[in-house]
């Protein structure tokens, strides 16, 4: 066991650090300002210095390290915000990874390295109208008619809808009820058919360009298949992945908020005195500080824990519940310690408090993780029905 970064872990931090505070800062302020996301030129920047593909084989035109590797790049960008994060997070943590262990060869050699050089971005589409937690139960139709698939539906929520070039969309790929049914299909921007609603309006995560997708008789061969009907395990499996990417997001996020305090605290003064001479604030900076530590800690194991394989339930669970809860007591603690200035959207704080509550909600929410936690202890999945 060994809680030290590697000398290559290091070099990954600093050149992402380095790069998020030299080349995003002002690239998240636009997001932020017209909710917009970062421009294809700074995701093919983000592609250049290889932080699309960490954890990508060098065959498909990533840098072929591992997955605590990508989560150490991720921390460092979302610590800025988390609409630069996101290119980062879909392409080492999202359906770029569903596509990574699951999709045929030809369509990985067909869109893997375009993900690595920021070329493209692909999006995953899962939640619809009627259906969030209950994923089992979508009702997106694809019917297959000899070498084509036909899909009609509505999909909800998908982030970078109409702006991500690529989607792997869960949808009903056989006539079953429930998981049985259901599987995922890979789908490119511009095929005829597919069109998306004007982007939503969130509390926080601007820059997502999250929308709906309406899907109208939309056609695509078979071999566009990246997990078959009944294949629902597989996608949680690698969604495990996603999971430690938002619980990373949330940890960034968390971590620059207890540096946005602690500079704030030693430099305010109250009473002829630093705010942190306060012994009601040393406590709330070192909760803050314990609550990021841990988070990390979780996160890592779960991810040092999948080796070359995918993260187990359990370890995901666990590290995801605890970043999501974390992040939102850090930046409670956070405005509080800054007054007003928290409160403030002229001051770095308020942004933190609105993206900090994401986490919990996306990516399966926090509920059902503590339901899936007590699953794994006693050994048997409990039915949501
Ligand atoms: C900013 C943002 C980005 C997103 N991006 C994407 C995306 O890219 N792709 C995509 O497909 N979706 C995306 N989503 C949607 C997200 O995955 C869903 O919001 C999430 O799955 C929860 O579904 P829901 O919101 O419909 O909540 P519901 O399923 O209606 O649940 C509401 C609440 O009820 C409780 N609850 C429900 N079921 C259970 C249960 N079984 N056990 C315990 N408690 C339960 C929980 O407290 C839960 O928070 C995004 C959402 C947001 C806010």
């Amino acid at each position: 066991m060994d809680f030290q970064l590697s000398a290559q872990q290091r070099e990954f931090q600093q050149a992402a650090r380095r790069f998020a505070q030299e080349e995003l800062v002002e690239v998240a302020k636009a997001c932020e300002r017209t909710s917009e996301p970062v421009p294809d030129a700074v995701r093919q920047r983000m592609g250049e210095l290889g932080f699309l593909g960490i954890n990508i084989p060098q065959t498909y035109g990533g840098v072929g390290a591992g997955k605590v590797d990508a989560l150490i790049v991720l921390e460092e960008l979302a610590k800025v915000s988390a609409a630069v994060a996101f290119p980062v997070f879909e392409a080492n943590c999202g359906p770029a990874q569903t596509l990574l262990y699951f999709a045929p060869e030809w369509l990985k050699q067909r869109v893997l390295p375009k993900v690595c050089s920021g070329e493209m971005m692909v999006s995953v589409s899962m939640s619809e109208p009627d259906v969030g937690t209950a994923m089992t139960e979508l009702k997106t139709r694809a019917v297959i008619k000899g070498d084509r698939i036909v899909i009609n539906g509505v999909k909800r929520w998908c982030s970078g809808a109409g702006h991500a070039q690529g989607y792997v969309l869960y949808c009903r790929l056989a006539d079953k009820p429930g998981a049985a049914g259901v599987g995922a299909v890979y789908l490119e921007k511009g095929t005829p058919g597919l069109s998306f609603g004007k982007p939503e309006q969130f509390m926080g995560a601007r820059g997502f360009h999250n929308a709906e997708i309406y899907l109208d008789n939309v056609e695509v061969p078979v071999e566009n298949i990246v997990v078959p009907a009944g294949g629902v395990k597989d996608l949680m499996r690698s969604f495990n992945m996603e999971r430690l990417g938002n619980s990373t997001c949330a940890l960034g996020i968390a971590a620059s908020a207890l540096e946005v305090a602690l500079a704030y605290t030693q430099e305010r003064q109250q009473f002829g005195k630093p705010l942190v001479d306060f012994q009601a604030v040393q406590l709330r900076l070192a909760e803050m500080k314990i609550d990021v530590e841990a988070a990390r800690l979780l996160i890592h194991r779960a991810a040092q824990g999948a080796e070359d394989g995918l993260p187990s339930l359990l370890d995901t669970s666990v590290a995801k519940c605890f970043a999501n809860e974390a992040v939102r007591r850090v930046v409670t603690h956070g405005v509080q310690v800054m007054g007003a200035y928290g409160y403030s959207s002229d001051y770095p704080m308020e942004q933190k408090m609105r993206d900090a509550w994401l986490w919990g909600i996306g990516g399966g929410h926090i509920d059902l993780q503590k339901v899936n936690i007590a699953g794994e202890l006693v050994g048997r999945r409990f039915s949501q029905r």
